[in-house]
């Protein structure tokens, strides 16, 4: 029996996806239990855990931020993963988006550049028992190559223009959400069919650039 007491996560997750997703039309079914599941709670910084299911992103140390709940559920429902896709995830961050794409997806292919949050997902992630994430330390702007090609590609920090080499690793039907442009920022959804290559402006975003660190940025 689910806990009826004040404060329980389970009970703010099931409120934060019927107030935040639900009533702004997350429809998928798949990715809104995905968001009931996945312990927002232990991604965010100790500090913040009162701000776990806040409306809005939040800081996680190294300049870098987790998505506010709503863009992390409508990327995902964007990109209409099935349970057999193979999923690239580019800036791993905290890995909270990561966990929700290895709940819907069968594997997660998932890069981060700055060392210490890959470090810190990854034990997360593995705490939390997740067999389906691949994880890799480095520039995510190259993809993954090795593993490619993929159903789908999320990418959760901004390049000025849309990767080409990305586009390159999708699947046949294959997928990509990608926020581009420095300042302005929109979210374009990529579709591949063929040698046709159709891309789709979205709504306007604002994600961290693409970058590390090691770059100064915010
Ligand atoms: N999906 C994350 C969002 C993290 S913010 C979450 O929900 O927590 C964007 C992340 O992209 C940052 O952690 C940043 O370090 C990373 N990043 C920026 N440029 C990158 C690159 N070229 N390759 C891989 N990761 C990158």
């Amino acid at each position: 029996m689910k806990g009826e007491k004040v404060g329980d996560p389970d009970e703010k997750r099931a409120a934060m996806v019927k107030q935040q997703l639900v009533t702004r039309s997350v429809k998928d079914g798949r990715v809104l239990e995905a968001m009931r599941k996945v312990p927002r709670e232990r991604f965010v910084r100790e500090k913040d855990l009162d701000l776990a299911f806040y409306d809005g992103p939040l800081s996680i140390g190294c300049g870098q931020t987790i998505s506010q709940p709503y863009i992390v559920a409508y990327m995902t429902e964007a990109l209409g993963i099935g349970p057999e896709d193979r999923v690239l995830e580019i800036g791993t961050g905290c890995g909270y988006q990561t966990a929700v794409l290895a709940e819907v997806a069968a594997k997660v292919y998932t890069i981060e550049i700055v060392e210490e949050l890959a470090e810190r997902s990854k034990i997360l992630l593995t705490e939390l028992s997740y067999t389906n994430i691949h994880f890799k330390t480095g520039d995510g702007s190259l993809g993954w190559p090795e593993h490619a090609p993929y159903d789908a590609i999320m990418v959760t920090a901004a390049p000025a223009h849309l990767p080409d080499l990305l586009i390159e690793q999708l699947a046949e039907g294959g997928r990509m959400i990608v926020p581009v442009g420095r300042y302005e920022q929109y979210l374009e959804l990529v579709t591949k069919h063929g040698d046709e290559i159709k891309k789709r402006g979205l709504i306007g975003v604002r994600f961290v650039p693409m970058t590390g660190c090691v770059q100064g940025d915010q």
